[in-house]
């Protein structure tokens, strides 16, 4: 295989990159001439077409009607724009569905879901995947070699799932690729609770609507099943690509932490991640929660340069009540992502929809058109991004990672356990926080990665741990690495049957301490200090015993509430409950303190987020104040071209983007 195709392919000759979606076939032919001279005046160099085009691609079954396309592909390649050109299927057009019901998606309740919205397909259905490969490899044949295709783009957003009959006969096909027989299955499932055993493959199904609660691991598996059989959707449209393009690289766009596709597992099998980013305005925690998601992308492509494929810029429609971006917002939100690693920043969409479900959602061209406050900020912000070009293919250090599963995530949240105010998500970003706070930088890594270049690895919440991740994390703390391991963690095995004897069983031994008792509360409970001081935590706490490590911070009821042990050359913390996050906070800092990890700078005003790129210090003031940040060395900043030192204030919405001096 020659040189790994990914975002140096694109930005290579054209720096980073800046756009959105481009949707001409929603307009007249008049208006694309006039798309295009926007285009470049607002600096755009690539345009995500085709996303939805597959009934204008195909207006009935077998036809075709590239003609519209090819004067898109044309004008785009004459305007030096690049393309992502999108393969269709995530929206088959009615007369699919109409023709051949049985590739409509079924829910729990063996409801069929109608065509008249989107994404209505059975991913298992055999006739809708002969048919999205038949408009592919038509539509590679076409653009195979065409001077605008510089990217590929598949599918949309993906995460439907199908109870019908060939979904269930796909579900069994699938489990016994796992258990071999049904013997395996029926153990694995523990049938032998409430009489569920089976005695013949037919009788096993997808997890349908029931009376009472679903069991566990059937449940596990079918989540399990559901990303593994988009995922082979994507890899035949993938290969089908790989084949005719071979230089072309291949994406999908991710959803940040969304639950239904495992995308450590399917990052692997695309040359570029990208993700759609859509902060909700009226979250305090929108920016930690953006960083989050941004640096989960960058440890998706392991370290390497991502895209932000889709953010607004301003209002969506799709929550009840959608806010505007005030002045400056598009433009710090759009940097921010700079900053954490992605080479590429663009929109949903290019110019707003007349008509369509999204015909409220903010785009780059308004309604209003684009003599207007909105579209002058996008065609500063693309113009403004050509004195950044240097940022792009820069690696975003980190010496810390936190671990994040995506079959544990599936296992924790099912119905039928302790609490379920216990949330995966919620629990990493509880975590992510006050790293966030002090500027410190993050690797998002699976549970079985290699931890050796860490100082600090977190584990939120690891419910679900196999043995060989546990046996890798306490050889990580042994050797000389700080481990934090949140509460309710090893709990279960890969098949989820909880480990008996005191938990959490795998890890007891590292963390120097074990627990016989969860204990949910109904509020708030008061924690001491071992040093002096209380704090609150809320909902969980556990019976524990020290087994060798100290008590950090108890209950004010008695029981260790925070353990730190020395573990071989390491230490391993573990919090027993959740705690208000001032608290969380101080642990963070004293975990920081055992690793010899710093921010970015020290002393952040609140609000202000620092992070390294390369050699540049982003400075991004997310706070509704001006901010002073102390900076240590004589700097240039790269938006204005002036000197900075000692001191640089930010006003609100306002970034600085440092290169220090010689
Ligand atoms: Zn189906």
């Amino acid at each position: 295989m020659t040189a790994r195709l990914g975002m140096h392919t694109l930005t290579g000759d054209r720096g980073l990159l800046f756009g959105g979606d481009y949707n001409p076939e929603q307009w007249p032919e008049e208006v694309w001439a006039e798309d295009a001279e926007l285009m470049n005046a607002a600096g755009i160099n690539l345009v995500t077409v085709g996303v939805f085009s597959w009934a204008r691609l195909e207006p009935e079954p077998g036809a075709r009607d590239f003609g519209w396309l090819d004067r898109v592909m044309d004008l785009m390649a004459g305007a030096g724009i690049a393309v992502d050109l999108a393969t269709p299927t995530a929206s088959p057009p009615p007369w699919l569905g109409h023709r051949w019901p049985a590739t409509l998606p079924v829910d729990e309740s063996g409801h069929r879901l109608w065509y008249g919205s989107r994404n209505q397909f059975c991913p298992s259905s055999p006739l809708y995947r002969e048919r999205a490969l038949a408009i592919v490899t038509d539509l590679a044949d076409r653009y195979a070699g065409h001077p605008a295709l510089a990217l590929w783009h598949i599918g949309n957003e993906y995460g439907q799932f199908c109870h019908c009959d060939d979904s269930a006969a796909a579900f069994r096909a699938w489990l016994h690729g796992r258990y071999g027989d049904l013997d395996t299955l029926n153990e694995a499932w523990g049938t032998t609770f409430w009489s569920q055993r089976y005695s013949d493959w037919t009788e096993v199904i997808t997890p349908r609507r029931a009376p009472y609660i679903i069991n566990p691991t059937q449940q596990l598996d079918w989540q399990r099943f559901c990303s593994d059989a988009l995922l082979a959707c994507f890899r035949a449209e993938r290969d089908v690509l790989r084949e005719r393009t071979p230089d072309v690289p291949i994406t999908t766009n991710f959803m940040g932490l969304f639950k239904p596709v495992d995308s450590w597992a399917w990052a692997a099998e695309e040359d570029i991640v990208s993700n759609d980013w859509y902060p909700e305005p009226g979250d305090p925690l929108s920016p930690a929660r953006t960083a989050l998601a941004h640096d989960l992308m960058r440890g998706l492509g392991q370290g390497r340069p991502w895209l932000l494929m889709e953010q607004s810029t301003s209002a969506v429609n799709w929550r009840p009540h959608n806010l505007p971006k005030p002045p400056g917002q598009l433009r710090l939100e759009s940097l921010q992502a700079l900053a954490r690693g992605a080479d590429g920043l663009c929109y949903f969409q290019w110019r707003a929809s007349r008509f369509g479900a999204e015909r409220f959602h903010a785009a780059m061209v308004p309604h209003a058109g684009p003599d207007t406050r909105l579209h002058a900020e996008v065609r500063a912000h693309g113009q403004e991004l050509r004195k950044l070009a240097s940022v792009a293919g820069q690696p975003v250090p980190a010496r810390v990672a936190m671990v994040f599963d995506w079959t544990s995530w599936w296992a924790l949240e099912e119905r039928g356990r302790p609490s379920d105010r216990l949330n995966a998500a919620d629990q990493l970003l509880a975590y992510y926080v006050p790293l966030w706070e002090r500027g410190v930088s993050v690797d998002l890594v699976p549970p079985d990665a290699d931890l050796s270049a860490y100082a600090l690895v977190v584990v939120p919440n690891l419910f679900l741990v196999s043995d060989r991740d546990a046996a890798a994390l306490t050889a990580y703390a042994r050797g000389g690495g700080v481990l934090v391991v949140g509460p309710f963690s090893g709990v279960v095995d890969p098949n989820a049957h909880i480990r008996t004897g005191r938990f959490p069983a795998p890890l007891r031994a590292v963390l120097g301490a074990s627990g016989e008792e969860w204990q949910p509360v109904a509020g708030e409970v008061r924690c001491r200090w071992a040093g002096g001081g209380e704090f609150t935590a809320h909902t969980w706490t556990e019976l524990m015993t020290a087994e060798g490590a100290e008590t950090v911070a108890e209950f004010s009821g008695g029981g260790p509430a925070v353990l730190r042990h020395r573990a071989g050359d390491g230490v391993a913390w573990y919090v027993a409950t959740m705690p208000e996050p001032a608290a969380l906070g101080e642990i963070t800092a004293r975990a920081l303190a055992d690793a010899g990890v710093r921010g970015a700078l020290p002393d952040l005003p609140p609000g202000v987020e620092a992070v390294r790129r390369g050699e540049v210090l982003f400075l991004l003031n997310h706070g509704p104040e001006p901010a002073s940040v102390p900076i240590p060395d004589a700097a240039e900043d790269l938006l204005t071209g002036a000197a900075a030192e000692g001191l640089v204030t930010l006003a609100p919405r306002a970034v600085a983007v440092l290169r220090p001096h010689g």
